[in-house]
């Protein structure tokens, strides 16, 4: 049967503009369908805005500490409206360039609504089309747990379109969005407060990591509430919101924000017209290939719930156009050593086995740890410590996990991860000469085991 295109792409995000284009330049006939914004959850609303606002609460520090280094400023202001509308011009610079990647691939752009009719037919904006195969590649989207009050929170959607910084705020969750959301808004001058329902947030990343944090963000004087869960919301005649937690605490703020997890966004997707199964959690079922219980549907990305990250849906992308198209070129996405950071005021960045999962998988650990001050504080008022921690496995000597809570640890733990990936062992590190003067160098130089 003859079909209007070979591949039919449902969600210009991360993954479904990657699998697109490389589809498209491996000479198959391409479109894909976006019905809100090009470049998906990332480029409008996740890892690019928010890193600019990360760097925007940077700056509070950076006055802070320049005293140290001569520097007299006259008093700061920060001005929320200017920070929100650069950052928007921004994005819709990259959304063009979003534009122009596809188009310039000779990708199909449809924009609006996709829905599946059946195995081999999507409807958009009134019109039906064929393909041969069909990618779901639609993200997810912020969940907010069911609580009475849930309609006066907000979710990062919502964050990065404030009129106004809040000026307190109660940030809930103990995850990425969370960690981070809470150091933008406590950065920027909100009076912030995270709220969390565990003994210690980050829970999966490891221990001595989490606590590392816990220690930096209460010294800077963000407010860490732990096993805390809201019961109820409750507006107040002055706009204001009361909130009363499950221990009978009550708390006033203005916002409350929930980044409670994501999930998968399958709204009026037509899945019932097709055989994809779903799976526990809700997430829509592939096999490694990343093809669906029905065999013309593969779906990649934070649909699918593996690893909710922009690299790995940009890896999945690419590895459903090369097995579609491109098959001699195939290579399965390697989940092993995925580098990540939480973009948090100080960082964190981390690849491999924390202590306790090595320990949990049998391996006989070596545990190498460094605290220190960082040299730029040296100057200043400020008693921020950097943590660097390395996993080694005591018998083989493979370093299996680093991890780093520091200023840059994102940017210092992506060129690790290459090492990592390539097998390095301990001995590797001690023969690797250091960069001086760095923090990184430390990564070389931790020579004693602190515990076995
Ligand atoms: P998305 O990028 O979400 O794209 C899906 C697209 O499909 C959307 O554009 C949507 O509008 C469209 N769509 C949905 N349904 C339909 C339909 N029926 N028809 C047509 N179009 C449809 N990851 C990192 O690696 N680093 C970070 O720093 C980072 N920060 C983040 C911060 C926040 C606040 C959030 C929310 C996420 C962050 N992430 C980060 C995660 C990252 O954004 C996601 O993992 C990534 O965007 C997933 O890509 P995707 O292609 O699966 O989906
Ligand atoms: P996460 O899954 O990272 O964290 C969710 C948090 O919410 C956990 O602390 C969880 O607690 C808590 N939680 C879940 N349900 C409830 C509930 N009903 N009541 C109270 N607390 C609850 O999700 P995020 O929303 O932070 O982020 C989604 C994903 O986006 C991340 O997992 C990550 O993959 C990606 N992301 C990546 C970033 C990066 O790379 N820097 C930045 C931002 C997002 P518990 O641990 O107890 O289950």
């Amino acid at each position: 049967m003859a079909y209007d295109f070979d591949l039919y792409v449902i969600g210009a995000g991360s993954g479904g503009v990657r699998s697109a284009r490389f589809a498209a330049g491996f000479g198959a006939k391409v479109a894909v369908a976006e019905s809100r914004y090009l470049g998906g959850t990332c480029v409008n609303v996740g890892c690019v805005p928010k890193k600019l606002l990360v760097y925007g609460a940077h700056f509070a520090e950076d006055f802070e500490q320049s005293a140290g280094f001569g520097w007299t400023l006259g008093e700061a202001d920060f001005d929320w409206a200017t920070l929100i509308a650069n950052k928007d011009r921004e994005i819709n610079r990259l959304n063009g360039i979003y534009r122009n990647l596809l188009v310039n691939s000779g990708v199909t752009l449809h924009e609006g609504h996709a829905k599946l009719i059946d195995p081999h037919q999507v409807e958009i904006n009134g019109q039906r089309y064929t393909a041969k195969h069909i990618l779901i590649a639609t993200g997810g989207w912020p969940q907010i747990p069911d609580i009475p009050g849930r309609e006066h929170a907000i979710s990062s959607n919502e964050a990065f379109f404030l009129k106004e910084l809040p000026k307190r705020i109660l940030v809930v969750g103990g995850g990425y969005i969370a960690v981070e959301f809470a150091g933008i808004f406590h950065g920027l001058g909100a009076d912030t407060k995270l709220l969390y329902r565990g003994e210690l947030f980050l829970r999966g990343f490891d221990g001595a990591v989490r606590k590392h944090l816990q220690e930096e963000l209460t010294k800077r004087g963000l407010d860490l509430q732990f096993n805390a869960d809201i019961e109820r919301i409750e507006k107040q005649a002055d706009g204001s919101l009361k909130v009363t937690l499950k221990d009978g605490r009550e708390l006033a703020t203005d916002c409350v924000f929930y980044a409670t997890g994501r999930r998968p966004m399958l709204d009026n997707l037509g899945l019932e017209n097709t055989a994809v199964k779903l799976d526990k959690r809700g997430f829509i079922e592939v096999d490694e290939q990343y093809q669906s219980a029905e065999p013309s549907i593969l779906a990649i990305g934070d649909v699918i719930g593996r690893v909710q990250l922009t690299p790995v849906a940009l890896a999945e992308g690419m590895a459903v156009a090369r097995r579609l198209f491109k098959p001699e070129q195939y290579r399965p996405v390697d989940y092993n050593m995925i580098p990540t950071a939480v973009f948090s005021l100080p960082n964190i960045g981390t690849v491999g086995l924390t202590e306790e999962q090595a320990r949990e998988a049998g391996h006989k650990v070596q545990i190498f740890e460094s605290r220190f001050r960082p040299m730029k504080l040296t100057l200043t008022e400020c008693q921020e410590r950097t943590l660097m921690k390395l996993v080694v496995d005591a018998d083989t000597d493979k370093v299996l996990g680093c991890h780093m809570v520091g200023p840059d640890a994102g940017e210092i733990v992506q060129g690790l991860a290459i090492a990592l990936k390539a097998g390095a062992t301990k001995r590797d590190f001690d023969e690797t000469i250091g960069v001086h003067p760095t923090a990184a160098e430390e990564f070389v130089t931790m020579r004693t085991p602190v515990a076995g």
